[in-house]
């Protein structure tokens, strides 16, 4: 019998006091410490908490433990009002009102979405992606101030976009001071200027005047929203940003090659016959799965020319 021991990271007065591992996951059992005092949501009367339990065991996902999801799991602790009886539940620390997820969570899926899209992001966490759409949609409606004592010398601003039924785009400030941790700062909807704008307004003036560097990708709107905002701030195009930009210039590329290829192709069919290069002769034509000559994997991907479409890897274009 081994003992292992591992090291949590929870929001400040929330309490490990259980845990289970249950079927490919882990749930820790939590509580936090409860006002003495809350203000009835019916009524609006200040007073003394009256503190009742729930029955059902509340589950909230939370951030992934060893590579496999964790749940935050409580008895639902509620207030009853002494005058007009509502009950209102006492919300825990680490989430907001009805939802089933902490705030930590929603922000590692915003900050997934960067680069991404919804369907892959929810396949990869095993969440719907109607949750992804709901966690961005209840981050673009709150407008939480960011501290002022903050000392904030490096931010990102990203660009998300959920595509599937409604078009919608987003800007993401990151905090990336301390690169091992960053953190969302705000979300505003929009990519253009006005947007990125949105987003560094909610750092104080003092705080934008901090700000050394700013890494954004290469759109004019973000460029646009740091010259205007960020006084002593360079801008550096980041890492991801320069990938995906060299991504474009390389599809860009091989479309082109893909044409000249296909010129060459077309030579080459009328001069000699396919099954002389190696492609199975069926009655449907070539599929091309068949064997090859040394080489002509290079027009892998090239899809002006079914004769020499392969699947690279299975994401090739079948
Ligand atoms: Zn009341």
């Amino acid at each position: 019998m081994a003992i292992v021991e591992m090291e949590l990271d929870v929001a400040d007065g929330v309490r490990v006091c259980g845990y289970e591992h249950i079927d490919g996951g882990h749930a820790f059992e939590v509580e936090w410490e409860l006002p003495d005092e809350c203000v009835c949501e019916k009524c609006h009367r200040r007073q003394r908490v009256r503190l009742e339990w729930g029955r059902r065991m509340q589950v909230v996902r939370d951030l992934d433990v060893w590579g496999q999801p964790g749940f935050l799991v409580y008895q639902p602790p509620f207030h009853r009002c002494g005058w007009c009886r509502h009950r209102q539940w006492l919300l825990p620390p680490f989430k907001r009102k009805h939802v089933t997820v902490t705030y930590r969570f929603e922000e590692q899926v915003l900050r997934m979405m960067i680069g991404s899209t919804e369907e892959e992001v929810a396949r990869r966490l095993g969440i719907s992606a109607e949750m992804v759409r709901l966690i961005l949609k209840h981050r673009l409606q709150e407008e939480r101030q960011i501290d002022p004592q903050r000392v904030i010398t490096d931010v990102g601003l990203d660009e998300i976009s959920l595509k599937k039924r409604h078009k919608l785009y987003a800007t993401i400030l990151s905090d990336l001071t301390d690169p091992k941790q960053p953190r969302i700062l705000a979300v505003a909807p929009g990519r253009d200027q006005a947007a990125a704008e949105t987003c560094l307004k909610r750092l104080s003036e003092p705080q934008r005047a901090q700000v050394r560097n700013h890494r954004t990708d290469m759109s004019p709107a973000y460029t646009a929203a740091g010259e205007a905002l960020l006084p002593h701030s360079q801008q550096v195009v980041d890492r991801f940003h320069v990938a995906k930009k060299l991504g474009e210039v390389v599809d860009r590329v091989r479309k082109k090659d893909a044409c000249l290829q296909k010129e060459a192709v077309c030579e080459r069919e009328e001069t000699v016959p396919l099954a002389d290069v190696g492609f199975p002769q069926t009655a449907a034509g070539p599929d091309g799965r068949g064997a090859r000559a040394p080489g002509e994997a290079v027009r892998a991907d090239s899809r002006p020319v079914p004769a020499v479409l392969f699947p690279l890897g299975g994401h090739g274009p079948l």
